[in-house]
């Protein structure tokens, strides 16, 4: 479906001489997902139609750069609705764009559980604007649950944006997958650090259960060490394609897992700096602290995900029930 309710329409449609009392008893004979749809057609339907977002709990913004007339997709997902909404970043496009995101954050931000923003996977990493997530996250409720980057390019991201959601106490996850930045010694300086992104999930950090940051060339051990330390609930670590995560970054995990509220803590480090060698090391050489403290066992097994895959089971004598699982 492609409209655009960034724009006021004229009522020169049929149903512009219906009173709004007429038009309301009219789509009371909608299902919610036709409802939600028909909210889209322009700001008067929007407006009349608020209520009906109440059961969107999903936001997903796909970044197309053929989407210079927005489209919107509504998904059932179970009993909530899911809204999918298309739209370019180009600067010709940008302001009638962030004014159409607005007006949709502010009928379906109260009830939003998470938020994606995603390319669409076509070509190189899709810019997104600092407009368009200022916007979205200054609509969002504090009780947010998910937020996710997926193959977006940060760089005109800035940090005062991202930051709206260190005042989140609620995250349970935290993607920030494949996406690029700007590098090295430019200035403003890159935004994915260790210590930015420690921040933006410190009012959450014993609430999340899973955080994904991956192929982030700027973390490193010190972010884990963090999470290991502050992050009880975590069951899920995803840090593949980090090149500076080290075996020592799974260790800071291993020295904390009593703490662990999960019985098993799933580490995926694919294509970052974890050498299993590195690691049998760090637990279980005689001269290591953690050896000295307990026995450790590091367990070679096969892993079914669809496809047999290999891994390692790290756990510890004096904590039997708890595990770490390492795909690395
Ligand atoms: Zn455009």
């Amino acid at each position: 479906m492609a409209m655009d309710v960034g724009e006021e329409r004229p009522l020169s449609d049929a149903t512009a001489g219906l009173s709004s009392e007429v038009l309301a008893m009219v789509f009371a004979h909608l299902p919610t997902k036709s409802r939600v749809l028909a909210a889209l057609t322009c700001r008067r339907w929007l407006h009349l139609l608020a209520p009906s977002f109440s059961t969107v709990s999903d936001l997903r913004i796909v970044l197309e750069e053929s989407s210079c007339t927005p489209s919107f997709q509504v998904d059932q997902i179970g009993e909530k609705l899911q809204l999918c909404v298309s739209v370019c970043q180009c600067a010709e496009h940008l302001a009638s764009q962030v004014s159409l995101l607005r007006a949709l954050m502010i009928v379906v931000g109260p009830s939003l559980e998470g938020i994606v923003v995603d390319d669409c996977l076509v070509g190189p990493n899709a810019f997104v604007a600092d407009a368009s997530v200022h916007t979205i996250l200054l609509h969002c409720p504090p009780t947010l649950v998910r937020f996710e980057l997926h193959n977006v390019d940060v760089s005109q991201l800035h940090p005062w944006t991202l930051a709206q959601l260190a005042s989140m106490d609620n995250l349970r996850e935290l993607v920030v997958e494949q996406c690029a930045q700007r590098m090295a010694d430019t200035h403003p300086p890159p935004l994915l650090t260790d210590i930015f992104l420690g921040k933006l999930m410190s009012a959450s950090s014993h609430q999340l259960s899973q955080v994904r940051i991956t192929d982030c060339p700027l973390v490193s051990d010190r972010l884990l060490n963090r999470l290991a330390r502050h992050c009880p609930n975590l069951w899920l670590v995803d840090v593949s394609g980090c090149k500076q995560v080290t075996a020592i970054g799974v260790v800071s995990f291993c020295e904390t897992i009593e703490e662990r509220q999960a019985d098993t803590l799933v580490f995926q480090a694919n294509g970052a700096g974890v050498v299993g060698d590195h690691l049998a090391r760090h637990l279980q050489s005689p001269y290591s602290r953690m050896s000295q403290e307990s026995r450790w066992f590091v367990v070679s097994i096969d892993v079914e995900i669809g496809y047999p895959k290999k891994a390692a089971r790290l756990h510890k004598q004096a904590c039997p029930s708890k595990a770490i699982i390492v795909f690395a």
